[in-house]
């Protein structure tokens, strides 16, 4: 074992190399930014998940998270603004043996795709999505979006925002998501844990990852480096696994709570629904 190990740092490479596009790199994301760490836990969970790697599907939309479907060495699809779900759900009621895993961010899913998302989780696709969630839209330099709370300063909210931001876990509870949790990038198990049961959930399942971006949601709200946003998460997140959806609103004066908010039993997935739609057509011909 020791000497593998050995092996390994002399070889210089990195056991999950093989699982990256290596002429995508170098990536684009900022020092300090979490999608790194949070690609790399994904990655990992998918490894280690029942499903084999061939039979796995990563898509996105557009952003900075957007762009992680692109870098891993999968069936990987990095589609429009705001359309990774409706791309998700055609792969996955074709093709129901495929694990569909949706990563993006929290522009691109909810704000010009709200739509899409609140229907996958009302009609329970057989989907897992993963929302990065750094609370303004990063690769565009920096302006509110939709989960925006109110006093965060951006480009486009230089006195500090008024309004309320989605309370995300709440909004695809309400909607029917089978599996719901939150934690932040600090929480490196949590979150591996979190995609690992969402992986392993039929139905549509959530997480929502809080991420570190110094460079356009930091530097303009105190928090200008990714370890001090990391700080700020681990000085002011309260875990409380099962907490009431409605109550976990984030604003700059409570603290944040993450857990495991939603894991229900089972309704039947879209893909099901389908079926059984199809069988009763051809039943009746
Ligand atoms: Fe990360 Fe923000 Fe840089 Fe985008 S802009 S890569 S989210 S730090």
């Amino acid at each position: 074992m020791v000497e593998e190990k050995v092996k390994l740092q002399e070889s210089k490479e990195h056991p999950l190399d093989g699982f990256l596009r290596e002429g995508r790199i170098p990536h684009i994301f900022c020092p300090g930014c979490s999608l790194g760490s949070i690609t790399n836990i994904l990655l990992e969970a998918i490894l280690e998940s029942e499903y084999d790697p061939k039979d796995v599907a990563v898509v996105s939309g557009i952003g900075c998270t957007g762009r992680i479907a692109g870098y891993l060495n999968f069936d990987s699809f990095h589609t429009t603004h705001g359309r990774a779900i409706p791309f998700s759900i055609g792969l996955s009621v074709t093709d129901p043996n495929r694990k569909v895993i949706v990563i993006s961010g929290d522009g691109d899913l909810f704000a010009i795709g709200g739509n899409h998302i609140i229907h996958a989780a009302r009609r329970n696709a057989n989907l897992t999505v993963i929302c990065v969630n750094n609370f303004n839209y990063g690769m565009t330099g920096g302006q509110a979006g939709p989960t925006t709370y109110p006093g965060q300063v951006q480009t486009t909210t230089p006195y500090g925002s008024q309004e309320q931001p989605f309370n995300i876990p709440d909004l695809m509870a309400s909607c029917g998501a089978a599996y719901v949790a939150r934690w932040t990038a600090l929480d490196v198990r949590r979150v591996k844990e979190a995609f690992s049961e969402a992986i392993a959930k039929n139905g549509f399942s959530f997480v929502e990852v809080l991420g570190s971006c110094p460079t356009t949601f930091g530097r303009r709200n105190q928090l200008a480096e990714g370890k001090k946003i990391l700080e700020f998460f681990r000085e002011n997140t309260v875990l409380n696994h099962n907490a009431d959806t409605r109550d976990v609103s984030i604003s700059h004066d409570s603290p944040i709570i993450v857990g495991r908010f939603i894991d229900r039993d089972e309704r039947p997935t879209l893909t099901e629904n389908l079926l059984k739609i199809q069988r009763m057509s051809q039943a009746k011909k």
